[in-house]
């Protein structure tokens, strides 16, 4: 059974630190020129969620938020 999480990233908050990219560089990106983060997927696989959770821990913006169960 698939129970996947949602990413949301908060471009308002993120400061492109890139810290995230660090935890999870197949889901987060900093572009170069980009002055934020962004997501390259915007779901996460249940087995993936203590990484996830871990991200959204260390950004220093607070700027990574996950859902549980599908986008609305
Ligand atoms: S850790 Fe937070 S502030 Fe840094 S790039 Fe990722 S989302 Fe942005």
């Amino acid at each position: 059974m698939s129970d996947n999480l949602s990413v949301s990233l908060d471009g308002t908050r993120c400061k492109s630190y890139g810290i995230c990219v660090s935890v999870m560089p197949d889901v987060f990106d900093t572009p170069p020129g980009s002055p934020t983060a962004v997501l390259l997927r915007d779901t996460v696989d249940a087995d993936e969620r203590e990484d996830l959770e871990e991200a959204a821990r260390v950004c220093p913006a607070q700027a990574i938020a996950l859902n549980s169960g599908p986008r609305p």
